[in-house]
């Protein structure tokens, strides 16, 4: 499976494999929950997501990965079950480092205005995404497509930029007056870049439609 996200990341794996047989792709969903996906030949090998879509990246308003002794730690703080629960998934994540916002364009409006804590959710966020696409690069022993997707993958040149700031060491050269001027499908990466990286809105409708066409397919 690809995940909760196995819809989207299941039409970006359709849309490369129309194009292509053998790759090893890294698809980034990025919305208000976010997930990173590695893929070989169109089948998902790994991803963010764990037995619940409370791990990986962080999310709108939810932690993801965490310290199992954190639960422990706030416990002896003195919050209750109810409220450490209710910080880890509804409190937490972008809106909790952020203390602004769970929607990332009022995110990004504070950190232009020079609110720290603004700019932190931004690196976490970022960070998070970069660990994963660094874990898959060697899981698939190398990437030829990079994809973003999603609501902050589709829209936010900043994000795409920042992650692929950190690519160096994989060869990713972004062309940042495409990654500025992109609007819906595109490829923004730099001629020289030894991996392609592009901008792939989701259409998670077709994804299921099209897993559940396989489904039928195989099963009847
Ligand atoms: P989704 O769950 O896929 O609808 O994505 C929602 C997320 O996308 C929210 O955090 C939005 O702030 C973010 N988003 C949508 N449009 C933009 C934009 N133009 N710039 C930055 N983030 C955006």
């Amino acid at each position: 499976g690809m995940g909760y996200h196995g819809a989207s990341h299941g039409y970006i794996a359709d849309v490369l494999s129309a194009e292509r047989t053998h790759y090893r792709a890294i698809s980034c969903h990025l919305g208000g929950s976010g997930s990173v996906c590695a893929i070989l030949d169109g089948r998902s090998v790994d991803t963010s997501f764990g037995m619940s879509l409370e791990t990986g990246l962080i999310h709108a308003n939810r932690v993801g990965d965490m310290d199992p002794t954190m639960f422990n730690f706030l416990m002896k703080q003195g919050l209750s079950e109810d409220e450490i629960m209710d910080g880890l998934l509804k409190k937490g994540g972008l809106l909790g480092i952020s203390g602004v916002s769970n929607d990332l364009r009022y995110i990004e409006e504070a950190a232009d205005a020079g609110n720290e804590r603004a700019r932190l959710a931004l690196e976490v966020f970022v960070s998070g995404i970069v660990h994963y696409i660094g874990a898959f690069f060697v899981d698939l022993g190398g990437l030829d497509v990079l994809v973003f997707t999603a609501g902050i993958g589709e829209h936010s040149a900043r994000v795409r930029r920042m992650v692929c700031a950190k690519l160096s060491a994989l060869g990713v050269v972004l062309d940042e007056e495409k990654n500025q001027s992109c609007r819906g499908a595109a490829v923004i990466s730099a001629p020289e870049s030894r991996v392609e990286v592009r901008v792939i809105p989701t259409d998670e409708e077709l994804g299921i439609a099209s897993r559940a066409y396989e489904y039928l397919s195989e099963n009847q």
